[in-house]
């Protein structure tokens, strides 16, 4: 649960990798995806190591809440006219790191069902 120094994302909270940030608080970090989906593809992360969505919302139901409400934050911000939010959990469903992460994506038409 604590920063794990063998994570990305965790080194990105940390300061130890550089990222886009666009918003910290408490409880999260919101970067810029570095290969974007969509105009807007930010991912929003818990500063907690945790493997996936599940694990975050049995250990924080209230953080989990909290990347949900930046994500809602970002996407006013942006006047966003629909976005998506979203957790890949497990490879087959995509998941590439495996320290939980909501993925905000919009400021295109998107597609569903997904791929
Ligand atoms: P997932 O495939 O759901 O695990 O999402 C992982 C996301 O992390 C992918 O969309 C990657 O493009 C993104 N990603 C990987 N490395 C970095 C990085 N250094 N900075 C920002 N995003 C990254
Ligand atoms: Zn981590």
């Amino acid at each position: 649960m604590a920063l794990d120094s063998a994570c990305l994302f965790c080194r990105i909270i940390l300061g130890e990798i550089p990222a886009d940030i666009v918003l910290r608080n408490d409880n999260v970090v919101a970067f810029n995806d570095i290969n974007p989906q969509a105009p807007t593809h930010v991912l929003i992360v818990p500063r907690l190591h945790v493997e996936n969505a599940g694990e975050l919302a049995q250990i924080s139901p209230s953080i989990t809440a909290d990347l949900f409400n930046a994500a809602a934050e970002i996407a006013a911000q942006r006047a966003l006219s629909g976005h998506r939010a979203v957790f890949n959990t497990g490879a087959d469903a995509g998941q590439s790191v495996f320290h939980a992460h909501l993925h905000l994506l919009g400021g295109r038409a998107l597609a569903w069902p997904p791929g």
